[in-house]
């Protein structure tokens, strides 16, 4: 069987009733395109009959529809990440199973990679989600800008994106907990680009994310990715610290002035106790910034990743082995 050039993972908890119309689409979409496609469909542990029509789908074109089967849900993340995994394709489209981004803009998408970019994200066009839903998603944003420094993507919580194949490796890479896939391609990738794309009210279902999970995510993109909080805290230590000291001048001064002020030290036992306080803080955040050095490396992130090495001539003695 032929290798496709395009492989499109869509993760699926509790879609069954999407997936009907998502094959077909999408199928319609791959039949039209060049390039050879495979569609991979990652089962996150759905309790409905999703896993069963993914698997009859599978049945029916193999070699075209590939299911993927996780033992129970493990997070959208999770599910895009083992979808990455098997896959073979140069190209390789993320998309959500809700058809809330429509299938019938993959082949912009992949004409975008096939002109060489390695990470093509996308912009909603008049985003058609509820208020809460825009406001929490606005807030990811702003703080994957933040932490990303430098080169960033406008909108990041659209998950139709699409990765050339380096970049796919340099994710499979990265073995930590809890990733956040279209920020940590970002990082791999050189050439990156952003296209507009129109954007649907979920066409069944409700969605997965309620604001507990929300809040758990945005949680854990902060602390997965930067070890800002805990210098932060230093922060605040020194500052406090320092806010106890010159407390304490003013009432030290003020006691010289005028000998019955200060009521009989109590208050210069406060400015020692914020002193004390400040010192603290800033002690914690110290160890924290350890804590920290020890997460990164922990997380055992590739430093680097190399795309192509160009100029070495094979060991002929090697290659024969
Ligand atoms: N999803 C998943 N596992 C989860 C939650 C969601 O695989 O634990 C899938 C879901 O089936 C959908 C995509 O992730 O294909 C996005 O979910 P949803 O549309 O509910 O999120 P929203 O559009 O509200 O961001
Ligand atoms: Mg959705």
């Amino acid at each position: 069987m032929k290798q496709p050039e395009v492989s499109i993972v869509i993760p699926v908890y509790n879609e069954e009733a999407n997936l009907p119309e998502l094959l077909r689409r999408t199928l319609a979409v791959c039949h039209q395109m060049k390039p050879s496609c495979e569609i991979i469909l990652v089962d996150d542990g759905s309790e409905d009959s999703s896993m069963e029509m993914i698997l009859a789908a599978a049945e029916e074109h193999p070699g075209e529809i590939v299911g993927v089967i996780l033992s129970t849900n493990f997070g959208q993340h999770a599910a895009v990440t083992a979808g990455l995994e098997v896959s073979q394709g140069k190209y390789v489209v993320t998309m959500d199973a809700d058809l809330q981004n429509p299938p019938e803009e993959i082949p912009k998408l992949v004409e975008k990679l096939e002109e060489g970019y390695d990470v093509v994200g996308t912009i909603r066009e008049n985003r058609q989600d509820t208020f809460f839903r825009k406001t929490a998603s606005r807030m990811v944003n702003f703080m994957v800008r933040k932490l990303c420094r430098g080169r960033t993507m406008s909108d990041y919580g659209c998950m139709l994106r699409g990765y050339a194949r380096p970049v796919v490796n340099a994710v499979l890479q990265c073995k930590e907990q809890g990733k956040f896939i279209p920020m940590l391609a970002m990082s791999y990738g050189r050439r990156v680009t952003e296209i507009p794309v129109k954007h649907a009210e979920r066409s069944a279902g409700t969605s997965k994310y309620n604001c507990w999970k929300l809040i758990a995510l945005q949680y854990d993109l902060l602390t997965g990715t930067s070890t800002f909080p805990l210098r932060m805290l230093t922060f605040l230590g020194f500052v406090i610290a320092l806010f106890g000291i010159l407390f304490g001048i003013v009432i030290f001064i003020l006691s010289q002035v005028d000998k019955d002020w200060g009521a009989e030290g109590v208050f210069a036992l406060f400015a020692i106790v914020i002193i004390l306080m400040g010192g603290q803080f800033a002690g914690m955040g110290l160890l924290g910034e350890y804590i920290g050095k020890i997460h990164l490396n922990a997380r055992g992130r590739p430093q680097y990743f190399i795309e192509k090495i160009a100029g070495r001539v094979p060991d002929p003695e090697k290659s024969r082995k």
